[in-house]
């Protein structure tokens, strides 16, 4: 049976029990920053399983099946070492919310497995286990379903309840006791341990489906013991391994060689020349597993990178690489292979064949970059490690030069070292990582160094007063204290006209840079005083400090000063609200693949990096930008307030990955939205318009690439969008002037004038043809060499078709070898009896480069070429003639 069969069977088979069958999620959990890719079925739904309503498509669905692209990166070592790991698989699952429980979810599932309608599976080779206080379970399989009770295991929360061991070591929140089902493939797969599910280390009895009955809230200390409060709602959350039952019903020795990984395999086999055998080809299996998650992981909107997702997609293809180098292929393939994998698993995931072609493009260039350094680094890896005694680990300052010089991951150095018996001492490589990066914070700007140095003293301010009061998501203006001045690492007590200071206040108005939106600017004010203020930035602790200039008068600490914010900040809020509206738009146009890569939020502009592979399409963009506008003319109320983390998640508020966020949050939405079903709601700290209507216009300005899968928008919102369209009519106005015609007839006068120029050039082309034909109709001495007549003429202004013809043309007027040179180019053209005599053009005109510079080439009658230096060329003819 197929793999897309057995797929296709599963959700069919769930959904004629009343499951709602729902596509799968992305790899990109969604509003889940903590969690690095999806791990399985239930991930995305976990809502659901809290007590979220479960609405789909406006309905309420509390049974709801599916197949879900899983990527574990924990898995990444037993990939090629085991036969059932994989780091990106499918997994397929039944929920119920709150609906059914155990006794549904096991009998249907043996019916699903054993039932010839289905997979028909020998039911004498299905072996269960359950957690050692399930007695429920146990009676459902042993009277229910029939299972002999010498095939029936207890096992203990590390197997058996799920998360593992979370009774014990958390986490707290919903969990329950599980039941796994293990297929026994026979002695021949296994290793003399082996004698039951989770006995031995050979892949004999397999793990297939896991069913977990989620009815406990596991509270208490961590590490416990934990207490488990039954839940109100009672859970089903199965998940069964696709590949692993493929495997099983295609009988085959490991799942490498089912339909969905084989044609895989058997591109490295063609490619390397290496054919695949088994067990004993590691590398063959971690290509195919690897490239498999690169392409899915890509599809879905993750870049290569340096930290988070990116790294890890950068891993495994690094690590893909170095198996492919070990079977002899130096040059980039990875990206050949993109295609088998869309191609195998493309009519179950549309987006993979969708994205391909930037897929296979960031593939390439990512290949082609460490390419240019792995032989380095394996040869040095090398010669370390030969350097190294018995039993000794490679440094970790070595480890990260590799690292650091030649990209290699920290996991690839230890792969390669093991393989030759050695440890790698990774604490070390922790210790330089983090040297390193000390060093570069050191060196970073100026401001930084403040921070550094009077650490001690915003330290002990914040001990003492606590974080800046900030006030400015209401007013501009606000009175506030001098709590400190800071100057370089000194601390001073006054600052007067001139100097420049870092003015730390108890509570301000000026917003501190963060989350893309820039520090506010303004001034303060005081009895007999002013300082303007520059930007304004914050510690980690929110001490707001002041970046200021005093003009007049003397400032000092513990003076109450009048805080006045710039009133260019309300136009840096219409472009903040703005961006937020953009993001919601961009994902309701183009997908929710795209995901802020970057922002910067400005009073005249707003810059938004997201993923996406490829360029925008002109309608695209117009759609984005009128969505936006109509946002902004239903004028909807912007609200925000401070949350739960957890609680926001829940809504859905979108959530930056790699961001960090406090226990609470605050969320800011948009109350209404000119699309059904597509809302604007993010977690953000900055400041906002009150009403979209303020944010008066949004022009987009420009799209293009940032790397491989970002693309950046610029655009911009109130006056300075009014501005832009401006200075764009001007222009088009001033054009219309120019060409003295009105606006209207802008376009005719245009087209117009196009034509006549292509007219003109026409004439050009004609009156240079002209020319070369006078040219060529003047006699062309020939002279001879041992009874060949040779001819040389030199063209000015002319293309290599009219030197070809020009060359033909000598021919017909009785040269043996002609040579015609003009315009940095040169042809050389043989008679028929020249070649019967033995010449041959190609080596001529080679020889003629060896005197007359230049370079070309040719074979029989015809050679050319360019740069030769045509007065050499004249004096070299006859030279080379025999
Ligand atoms: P194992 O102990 O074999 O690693 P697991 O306990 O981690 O499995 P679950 O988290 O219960 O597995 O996942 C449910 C099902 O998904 C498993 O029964 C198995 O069939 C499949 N599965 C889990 N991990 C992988 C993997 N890395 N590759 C392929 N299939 C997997
Ligand atoms: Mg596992």
């Amino acid at each position: 049976m197929r793999t897309a069969e057995i797929r296709e069977k599963y959700l069919a088979f769930f959904e004629g029990k009343g499951h709602l069958r729902l596509p799968s999620f992305s790899l990109i959990p969604e509003n889940d920053p903590s969690l690095l890719f999806t791990s399985a079925g239930m991930a995305p739904l976990k809502p659901y399983f809290l007590g979220a309503k479960p609405i789909f498509g406006g309905k309420e669905w509390r049974r709801v099946t599916t197949c879900q692209k899983c990527l574990r990166v924990g898995d990444i070592e037993n990939v090629g070492r085991t036969g059932r790991h994989n780091t990106f698989f499918e997994m397929l699952g039944n929920f119920s919310f709150g609906d059914y429980f155990k006794k549904e979810a096991i009998l249907w599932a043996w019916e699903f497995l054993t039932d010839p309608k289905w997979l028909g599976l020998d039911p004498e080779r299905l072996w269960v286990t359950v957690y050692e206080d399930d007695d429920e379970a146990y009676a459902i399989w042993r009277d229910l379903v029939g299972v002999p009770e010498e095939r029936i295991g207890r096992f203990g929360e590390e197997e058996n309840y799920w998360p593992g061991g979370a009774i014990t070591h958390g986490p707290n929140g919903p969990s329950g006791p599980c039941s796994e089902i293990f297929y026994d493939r026979g002695p021949a797969f296994g290793t003399p341990d082996e004698t039951g599910p989770n006995t031995g280390s050979g892949d004999r009895f397999v793990e297939i489906w896991n069913l977990v009955f989620t009815q406990y809230d596991r509270q208490g200390p961590i590490p416990g013991p934990g207490i488990l409060k039954p839940l109100p709602q009672k859970n089903i959350d199965t998940g069964m391994g696709l590949y692993r039952v493929a495997a099983i019903l295609q009988d085959v020795e490991d799942f490498y060689r089912t339909d969905t990984f084989y044609p895989i395999i058997e591109r490295v086999a063609l490619y390397s020349g290496k054919p695949y055998q088994g067990k004993a080809s590691v590398s063959h299996r971690v290509i195919a597993d690897h490239i498999r998650a690169v392409v899915a992981a890509l599809s879905d909107g993750v870049v290569f990178a340096n930290t988070g997702r990116g790294y890890v997609i950068r891993r495994l293809l690094r690590r893909a690489l170095r198996h492919g180098y070990l079977l002899g292929l130096q040059e980039p393939f990875l990206h050949r292979l993109a295609p088998v994998v869309a191609e195998v698993l493309g009519d179950f995931y549309p987006e993979m064949r969708e994205n391909l072609p930037a897929v296979e493009r960031q593939i390439r260039l990512e290949e082609e970059r460490f390419l240019e350094t792995l032989e380095g680094g394996l040869k040095r890896l090398d010669a370390l490690l030969s350097g190294l005694k018995p039993g000794e680990a490679l440094p970790g300052g070595e480890a990260f030069r590799l690292y650091d010089t030649y990209g290699f991951p920290l996991d690839l150095t230890v792969e390669i070292a093991a393989e030759r018996g050695f440890g790698v001492d990774t604490e070390g490589f922790q210790k330089a990582m983090e040297e390193q990066q000390e060093r570069s914070r050191a060196a970073m700007a100026f401001e930084r160094e403040i921070f550094k140095k009077s650490a001690q003293v915003l330290e002990e301010l914040y001990a003492e007063k606590g974080a800046t009061e900030f006030l400015g998501y209401g007013a501009l203006e606000a009175e506030g204290t001098v709590l400190a001045l800071l100057a370089g690492d000194q601390s001073l007590p006054e600052a007067g006209p001139g100097t420049e200071v870092q003015v730390v206040l108890d509570r301000t108005p000026f917003y501190a840079e963060g989350g893309g939106q820039i520090g506010d600017f303004g001034h303060l004010e005081w009895p007999g005083g002013r300082a303007k203020v520059e930007t304004t930035q914050k510690t980690e602790r929110g001490l707001f400090l002041h970046k200021a200039k005093v003009e007049e008068g003397v400032l000092r600490v513990g003076e109450r000063v009048r805080a006045v914010v710039d009133p260019a900040r309300r136009d840096t809020e219409r472009h903040h609200t703005a961006t937020h509206l953009l993001h919601a738009a961009l994902r309701a146009v183009l997908g929710p693949h795209v995901r802020q890569a970057g922002s910067l939020v400005a009073p005249d502009r707003l810059r938004f990096d997201f993923t996406h592979p490829e360029a925008l399409t002109p309608e695209e963009l117009e759609r984005i930008e009128l969505l936006v506008n109509r946002w902004i003319v239903a004028d909807f109320p912007v609200t925000w307030r401070y949350m739960p983390l957890e609680e926001a998640k829940r809504e859905g508020a979108m959530a930056l990955f790699g961001e960090k966020y406090g226990e609470v949050v605050r969320v800011v939405r948009v109350e209404g939205s000119p699309l059904p079903g597509v809302e604007s709601k993010e977690l953000c700290g900055g400041t906002h318009v009150r009403r979209t209507g303020e944010i008066g216009a949004f022009l987009i300005q420009k799209e293009e690439a940032v790397s491989a899968g970002v693309r950046r928008l610029e655009a911009v919102a109130g006056e300075a969008a009014i501005r832009f369209a401006r200075g764009g009519l001007n222009r088009l106005r001033a054009l219309a002037e120019r060409l003295s015609v009105g606006e209207a007839a802008l376009e005719e006068r245009l087209e117009k004038l196009l034509h006549e120029l292509r007219q003109k050039e026409k004439e050009v082309e004609s009156l240079k043809a002209r020319l070369v034909q006078a040219e060529l109709k003047k006699e062309v001495a020939l002279a001879e060499k041992g009874g060949l007549r040779y001819g040389v003429v030199e063209l000015s202004g002319v293309d290599v078709a009219a030197l070809r013809q020009a060359a033909d043309d000598l021919v017909q007027r009785g040269a043996d070898v002609a040579l015609v040179l003009g315009g940095g180019q040169a042809v050389l053209k043989l008679s028929p009896r020249a070649q019967e005599g033995g010449l041959e053009a190609g080596a001529l005109f080679r020889a003629l480069t060896e005197r007359a510079g230049g370079r070309g080439g040719g074979r029989g009658a015809l050679a050319q070429g360019a740069g030769l230096d045509p007065e050499k060329a004249r004096q070299a003819l006859p030279e080379i003639l025999p």
